[in-house]
């Protein structure tokens, strides 16, 4: 075929492998245990169910494009106004119409890494430039990122817990980072984790937005990890009026799904028993670390659902163990792997093979 024959892509596409998904592992004795993303142990509470069952018999008919229950839901419980609410497609889906809004040639979006996958893959989709900010001690160096802003950077995002680190940034260095940032730079506070947090000095974005009473924060939370609705995919944006109006300008119509909305709903009246889950998911953290810990490995303290291994040249080796028993976990090659905290059957399953692996990191 000739070269002009050929659809042309926006160049920024050629960096990009095509996403590989988290494949299913087994083992020999039939079990498979899924600790690769962080996903709730447990299924739908059936008072969320029944709200998915009820919604499904509606769906020849479009989604309410404003959410409006939903929205109202989740104003209510964190005691803001509807106003300062924006909600998408996953977290995900809500950092992407962040980008939207900000990003252009020459705009810079700073964060650290290693931090979440998502944050590359978006900012360069979006044709902004990527500023990575190392970890250091597995952390959040604020002072870092805050030296890496330029004229050019128009948004920061802060992973409190950090994945795959699980590690946290406290209050008073997180209120010296944002007096350092510039009024004209947007800082994200990704708390995909917040609930599972337990450090009383890490500070919860809700409390801090309203206490700082700061145009440029703004905190964004997913539906998707204590709430339990990975597969129904919303996220929510809280922020400054004119910020949220702004993001929800590039909403994409009706893309929170009319089932996902009543789950929302749902699974928000639900709150005390889905954190009574996320209880027994930090019981199970704090007795997988501290196992791992008697067993010679080198853990970094996580408030997230999960413990980051920094395993190094051993990360695929140490990861093809863990397919073998039948546990999939979350390898970075030459770096290391994140494990998920599932059901206590499921960590004990992962606990034997770090204990008979062979080597420590
Ligand atoms: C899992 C995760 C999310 C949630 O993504 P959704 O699109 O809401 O499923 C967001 N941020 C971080 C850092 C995460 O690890």
């Amino acid at each position: 075929m000739s070269e002009e024959a050929t659809p042309q892509f926006r160049s920024v596409l050629d960096h990009f492998v095509a996403y590989k998904p988290g494949k299913v592992v087994v083992s020999p004795e039939g079990r498979s245990f899924k600790l690769s993303s962080n996903e709730s142990p447990q299924g739908p509470l059936p008072s969320v169910q029944e709200a998915i069952e009820r919604a499904a018999r509606n769906v020849n008919r479009y989604p309410d494009n404003n959410a409006t229950a939903l929205v109202e839901a989740i104003a209510d419980r964190f005691g803001m106004t509807p106003e300062h609410i924006a909600v998408g497609c996953g977290s995900v889906g809500v950092s992407q119409m962040l980008l939207e809004a900000v990003a252009e040639p020459g705009v810079e979006v700073v964060y650290a890494w290693r931090s979440f996958e998502a944050y590359p893959l978006l900012v360069g989709l979006s044709g902004a430039t990527g500023v990575q900010v190392p970890l250091v001690d597995e952390t959040h160096d604020l002072d870092a990122m805050a030296d890496a802003i330029t004229d050019r950077t128009r948004l920061v995002f802060v992973c409190n817990p950090n994945n795959p680190t699980g590690t946290i940034v406290r209050r008073a260095e997180l209120i010296r980072f944002l007096d350092r940032v510039p009024p004209h730079v947007l800082v994200v506070l990704d708390e995909a984790y917040r609930e599972y947090i337990r450090d009383e000095d890490v500070p919860d974005g809700m409390d801090l937005f309203r206490e700082l009473d700061r145009p440029n924060l703004a905190i964004l939370r997913t539906f998707s990890k204590a709430y339990g609705l990975a597969g129904l995919r919303i996220g929510f944006l809280v922020a400054h009026p004119v910020v949220a109006t702004a993001i929800r300008k590039t909403y994409l119509p009706f893309t929170v799904n009319s089932i996902a909305q009543a789950a929302g709903v749902a699974s928000l009246a639900a709150t005390d028993e889905l954190l009574a889950r996320v209880d027994e998911t930090v019981k199970e953290r704090h007795r997988v670390r501290d196992t791992l810990l008697a067993d010679g490995w080198t853990v970094p303290p996580t408030e997230a659902n999960f413990v980051w291994l920094r395993l190094g040249e051993h990360t695929m080796d140490f990861s093809g163990a863990c397919d073998a028993a039948g546990v999939s976990v979350r390898p970075f090659a030459g770096e290391g792997a994140r494990i998920s905290i599932g059901s206590p059957e499921e960590n004990d399953a992962f606990l034997a093979v770090a204990h008979a692996y062979p080597h420590r990191n």
